[in-house]
């Protein structure tokens, strides 16, 4: 700590570079300090220093970190609590450019996977982002030594030692999460591809803001789908279920249609205490499923939704670097049952209408053998049947579906009702058709050939996020924002260092490229995010295997 101080007053006032003298460890009182990596000025990204946290220094037991589960959840827990502590202790912004920051890459409603806070048997280490500050070009000394004498460790104090502290905080988040996980692996057992228990808070305070809207109506399940269900911690509770099969979410606008299904999206992830969705929970393998025009397609097996196109042009092995909305849904559909998916989660307001419905008039008009496309309306039972896919589908406008649900739950004012017998009386025949494209029975859908492109050599080799869901791979835009269930910006770069990883470590991807992206996934899960950078940092995030798929998926062919 004496070193640190001295150092910065011998480079007051020097070139900003200067600060690069400071790399190395420091043994402050109550922890340990890594400065890792300094940055060249003040505008750049900030510096990265972590924190180092003997056992006896931090006194959190063992217990709290026992699997895998917990590990996470409480990993997640420390790390909210440093934001809690940067955000009430740290000044922030002084000097030039970002000069003075301190940031944490813990955020969002959920719980991820990350590599920011990091607990083992050795060690709890915490990652942060530090803005060294400068003046114009100038080493600043004196904040600098605000930031590391006065603030950090202020905030390690209150966020990270907690032998004096009750643990029933840390103990009531990871008993939560555990519940959310308990409750996930029984979904098979109830029959079910989701559960929204009673209570839960759906709704959000808008569109870009994920918290949850406090003054919305709870969630009520209707008799005929409430089930109870044990779980570790909370005991017995009570929720809807989503069975097996075919489920319309029906009723009219602004009923809450779509904020249900959005909560059965998210429901694949664990949520933190207090955000209303605790106990909403969804198959891991559900895949939210919508058109998304203008996206680049390749070499994927559309036929079952789309025959021959006109100009004979085959739909087997299709690609485009410009899909329409109806060819989009379809290989959308494909790319997710490549990835394993076992429940497609679908929204009228997001799809194709061509690829959903086509009604007998336009039927009487052009007719079946004239039209390439075979809506999901005709496949969505044999998908079932035949693949075990179940389907959430929310329409509002189209009767046709009810011929094909195994149950159809309305939303009015924001209360499910189970209305699947009058449904029943209304649906007549279940639709048939006669296109010439290909069924599900005996197809092998694969991609053929596939392989990830590599990374452009030296300076171009860039992996960079501009937004959460834009990736920049290279010299190549990899645009993702239709794949809604990717939520952090710390998981698109951790699909975008996978992808050069599978290209480095096996380039001809021989067991085909959905097993390679599995087999790399698997090794990060096993080991840990830190591999996929040479260097330590503390921003990444697990992807599922479908979201990494959908980047590798999305790649434009070499031209
Ligand atoms: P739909 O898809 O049926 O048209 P939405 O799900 O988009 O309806 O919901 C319409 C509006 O109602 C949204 O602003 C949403 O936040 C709000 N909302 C949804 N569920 C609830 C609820 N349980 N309590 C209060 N407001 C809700
Ligand atoms: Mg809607």
């Amino acid at each position: 700590m004496e070193k640190l101080r001295t150092l910065l007053q011998h480079i007051d006032d020097r070139g900003y570079k200067a600060y690069k003298q400071l790399q190395g460890t420091y043994n402050f009182n109550l922890f340990q300090l890594t400065i890792d990596h300094v940055q060249g000025d003040p505008f750049a990204l900030p510096s990265r220093i972590s924190i180092q946290l003997s056992a006896e220094q931090h006194g959190i037991s063992p217990e709290y970190w026992g699997n895998r589960i917990r590990q996470t959840a409480l990993e997640d827990f420390l790390g909210r609590k440093i934001a809690a502590a940067i955000k009430k202790i740290v000044k922030g912004r002084r000097g030039t450019g970002r000069s003075g920051e301190m940031e944490i890459a813990v955020n969002g409603q959920q719980v991820l996977r990350r590599n920011t806070v990091l607990m083992d048997n050795d060690q709890l280490e915490a990652r942060l982002l530090f803005a060294l500050p400068g003046s114009g070009r100038s080493v600043l000394a004196k904040e600098a030594m605000a930031m590391f004498f006065d603030e950090l460790p202020q905030v390690v104090e209150t966020s990270l030692i907690w032998m004096q502290k009750s643990f029933a905080e840390i103990k009531q988040h990871i008993e939560q999460i555990e519940d959310q996980d308990a409750l996930r692996s029984q979904l098979s057992q109830l029959g079910a591809v989701a559960f929204v228990a009673e209570g839960s808070l759906l709704p959000r305070q808008s569109g870009i803001d994920d918290h949850p809207l406090s003054a919305g109506v709870p969630f009520k399940s209707p008799a005929e789908l409430k089930r109870s269900v044990t779980l570790p911690h909370q005991g017995v509770i009570y929720g809807m279920v989503i069975p097996l099969g075919i489920t319309l979410i029906v009723g009219g606008g602004f009923h809450g249609k779509s904020t249900l299904l959005q909560a059965l999206e998210r429901g694949i992830y664990n949520h933190i205490p207090g955000d209303g969705r605790e106990l909403v929970v969804t198959t891991t393998s559900a895949i939210k499923i919508r058109a998304e025009d203008h996206r680049a397609i390749n070499q994927v097996d559309i036929s079952p939704f789309i025959a021959t196109l006109p100009g004979n042009r085959t739909t087997n092995s299709f690609s485009t670097d410009n899909a329409s909305g109806s060819t989009s849904q379809a290989a959308n559909i494909i790319e997710a049952l490549e990835c394993h998916c076992k429940c497609l989660l679908i929204d009228e307001d997001t799809s194709a209408t061509n690829f959903m419905i086509r009604d007998q008039r336009m039927r009487k008009l052009v007719p079946d053998s004239q039209e390439p496309i075979t809506p999901l309306l005709y496949r969505i039972r044999e998908l079932y049947e035949e693949e075990g896919v179940s389907s959430v589908i929310v329409t509002g406008g189209s009767g046709d579906y009810l011929a094909v649900a195994d149950r159809v739950i309305m939303m009015d004012n924001y209360k499910p009702f189970d209305v699947t017998e009058k449904a029943n009386s209304l649906a007549g025949d279940r639709p048939t058709t006669d296109t010439t494209s290909i069924p599900f029975q005996n197809k092998q859908l694969r991609k053929i050939n596939l392989t990830i492109k590599p990374l452009p050599r030296q300076r171009e080799a860039k992996i960079l996020v501009r937004e959460q869901r834009l990736l920049e791979y290279g010299r190549e835009r990899i645009d993702l924002s239709s794949v809604e269930q990717l939520l952090d910006s710390g998981q698109t770069e951790a699909i975008g260092r996978i992808l050069a990883w599978c290209h480095q470590h096996h380039p001809e991807q021989k067991s085909g490229l959905i097993a390679t992206l599995q087999q790399v996934l698997g090794q990060v899960e096993q080991q840990s995010l830190d591999i996929l950078l040479p260097w330590k940092a503390g921003h990444l995030a697990l992807p599922r295997l479908y979201e990494l798929a959908a980047a590798a998926n999305r790649l434009r062919k070499e031209t």
